[in-house]
């Protein structure tokens, strides 16, 4: 059993911003050299969130308006009131959606479906500079 661990680095518009991630966990996973285990992707802050989707436009624009359906930004939120804050359907949304995901792989491949994207959320309301972990755990 190992572990073999990589950080991606990058800047979002925030807002909603979705980045596709899969290219960057199948490099950390190829330079792991490892053949079978899971792959662990989690996000630090609480204002974004990591899944998976079919990363195209319309279901990109769907997850929006879904989320935006389930946590209105204008709302009454106590975060903001209690703390001058304008974000807290940001930090709702990544809440429900969650900060992790784990992938299995098996012959040094990820276990995806064709249209099955790993993807970072950020839902905060300006600009973020985000770090995301991934952990290849496996022989
Ligand atoms: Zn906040």
């Amino acid at each position: 059993m190992a572990v073999h661990a990589g950080l991606l680095r990058m800047s979002t518009e925030g807002d909603g911003a979705v980045v596709d991630l899969t290219e960057g966990v199948r490099s950390v996973l190829a330079r792991s050299g490892l053949q079978v285990g899971v792959a662990t992707v989690f996000v630090t802050g609480s204002t974004a969130a990591v899944t998976t989707m079919e990363h195209e436009p319309g279901g990109v624009a769907d997850l929006r308006r879904l989320l935006e359906r389930l946590v209105p930004r204008d709302e009454d939120w106590e975060h903001n009131v209690r703390n001058h804050d304008t974000n807290a359907h940001a930090h709702l949304r990544a809440s429900i959606v969650g900060p992790s995901v784990a992938v299995s792989f098996a012959r040094g491949q990820l276990a995806l479906g064709t249209w099955q994207q790993v993807v970072l959320l950020d839902f905060d309301d300006r600009p973020r500079d985000r770090v995301v972990s991934v952990h290849c755990i496996g022989e």
